[in-house]
């Protein structure tokens, strides 16, 4: 038995799974644990100093500095209003600060590292899930609201077992270990899971054939696969798994111009507002993660109506959360990013607002699902290339630059900065000269992030922060003993 030092909060693997699957009797047999610290690792009631019953985690996956300036340009210029993120600035008793991401082996964090050091305070090695340099596991933020008797839930438009919600409940050597997570959620007792990856609960497609929907239901699980499902469940169902898609779910722009997709998908904003419904329905409260998800994968891609719409789903749910919040005043609400994502900018332009991003308005398709159009093409010219795009975006490229895509297409082009030579960014860089919109690269970056904060406990947020406080502060105001 390894010596732990740090109480029940700093597992072995092996204790873990003990603690896991034979509570508290199982871990006291073990007898590697202090008596007291067994006892703070089992069955707890919140401390008396607890701040607030709630706390909804809200966090734009991959969101630069630049993607919230623009998603509230955008909205002031063609909405007439600013984000609700913006929004909240102005609000007496908001705490506002930024955030080091950094991981335990780089100072660009991935996804998974990011929301571990959240979730268990600990930063951890990219690639890993609550799982430190040293090898331990450590105990994720939800199952430990879980064993103080408050209801806890993920909410994202990624998959369900996706490196950030699952930050907050699983352990992993590897972020990629999705299916595992699906069991985990369920051992660790998560009552609301809501968003996409069907694929890791379907027996037909996980590599040892359990049929989770089957396990999840013998829990008292409602499952469902459709919006409107999911919007008419009987006001009492506690617990809810809904998948609402194999994979991710689409991004947002793309979900707005398919019919299909609008009628079987729900919005961010209507899966937070289910999520905070049936999670209120205990008495001792609840924690949730609701995440913008695909933020991160628009940058990526260089994918600017991907990028804003999306954002502008993710500033949607800040107005649902708010709400709840205006009504349930003891719900601490933190928004925040994960880390920033290519870094895109509004750069000067020859023209203000209907010449720059006042043109997404025209956009009915993200620039990743143009890009895969583009590709699909079998003999790629400038004039179908030209049509298709002014068709998908009301822009009409100089044939000059419809050539360097057509060159782009065939391979023909020569690549300066690597990370900018995909189809991709090719595009990405061509539609600049008409959004004005230019990126730094495509992948995550080192920039601190924005926090806020408001309701109970909200004070704790500092002008700087580091991303391992968060954990402090959440188990802090929830009186959550560690
Ligand atoms: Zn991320």
């Amino acid at each position: 038995m390894m010596k732990n030092k740090k109480g029940s909060h700093d597992l072995t693997r092996r204790q873990f799974l003990k603690l896991q699957t034979g509570g508290i009797a199982a871990l006291a047999a073990m007898g590697g644990l202090p008596a007291g610290k067994v006892l703070a690792g089992s069955q707890s009631k919140p401390s008396s100093t607890r701040q607030a019953k709630n706390i909804i985690f809200m966090v734009s996956d991959g969101m630069s500095h630049g993607t919230l300036a623009m998603a509230d340009q955008y909205r002031r210029l063609v909405e007439n209003r600013p984000s609700n993120w913006m929004k909240l600035y102005d609000r007496p008793g908001t705490h506002r600060g930024l955030m080091d991401m950094a991981s335990a082996n780089n100072l660009v964090t991935d996804s998974s590292a990011a929301s571990s050091s959240w979730g268990c305070g600990q930063r951890i090695p990219n690639g890993r899930m609550n799982v430190n340099a040293n090898g331990k596991w450590l105990e994720p933020i939800l199952p430990i609201a879980h064993r103080h008797g408050l209801r806890t839930g993920v909410v994202t438009t990624a998959t369900v077992t996706h490196a950030t919600p699952a930050g907050f409940v699983a352990n992993g050597e590897s972020r990629g270990a999705q299916e595992d997570f699906a069991v985990q959620y369920l051992e660790r007792g998560i009552d609301v899971i809501l968003g996409g990856g069907m694929r890791f609960f379907n027996p037909s497609q996980r590599r040892d054939g359990r049929d989770l929907y089957e396990e999840y239901a013998a829990k008292g699980y409602a499952y469902t696969g459709i919006r409107d499902e999911l919007l008419a469940l009987p006001p009492e169902q506690e617990r809810i798994l809904g998948l609402f898609t194999p994979w991710n779910l689409p991004y947002e722009i793309d979900r707005q111009n398919d019919s299909n997709q609008l009628t079987r998908v729900p919005s961010l904003a209507e899966m937070t507002d289910a999520a905070l419904h049936h999670l209120s329905l205990g008495d001792n409260g609840f924690i949730v993660q609701i995440e913008g998800a695909r933020i991160d994968h628009a940058a990526h891609r260089n994918d600017l109506s991907g990028l804003i719409f999306d954002q502008l789903a993710f500033d949607d749910a800040i107005e649902v959360a708010l709400r709840f919040a205006d009504k349930h005043p003891d719900t601490l609400i933190i928004v925040t990013s994960d880390h920033g994502n290519a870094n895109p900018g509004l750069n000067t332009g020859p023209d203000q607002g209907e010449q720059q991003l006042g043109r997404l308005r025209n956009f009915k398709i993200s620039l990743s699902q143009l890009s895969r159009d583009l590709r699909s093409i079998e003999t790629p010219k400038t004039t179908n290339v030209k049509e298709l795009i002014e068709a998908r975006t009301g822009i009409a490229l100089e044939p000059n630059h419809a050539n360097m895509l057509v060159d782009r297409l065939k391979n023909e082009v020569p690549v300066h900065y690597n990370r900018m030579g995909s189809v991709n960014a090719v595009l990405g860089q061509i539609l600049a000269n008409f959004l004005e919109v230019g990126w730094v690269g495509n992948t995550h970056t080192s920039d601190y992030v924005e926090l806020a904060a408001i309701g109970p406990g909200s004070e704790r947020v500092k002008a700087f922060n580091r991303n391992t406080e968060m954990f402090t502060l959440m188990t802090r105001v929830l009186g959550l003993k560690t």
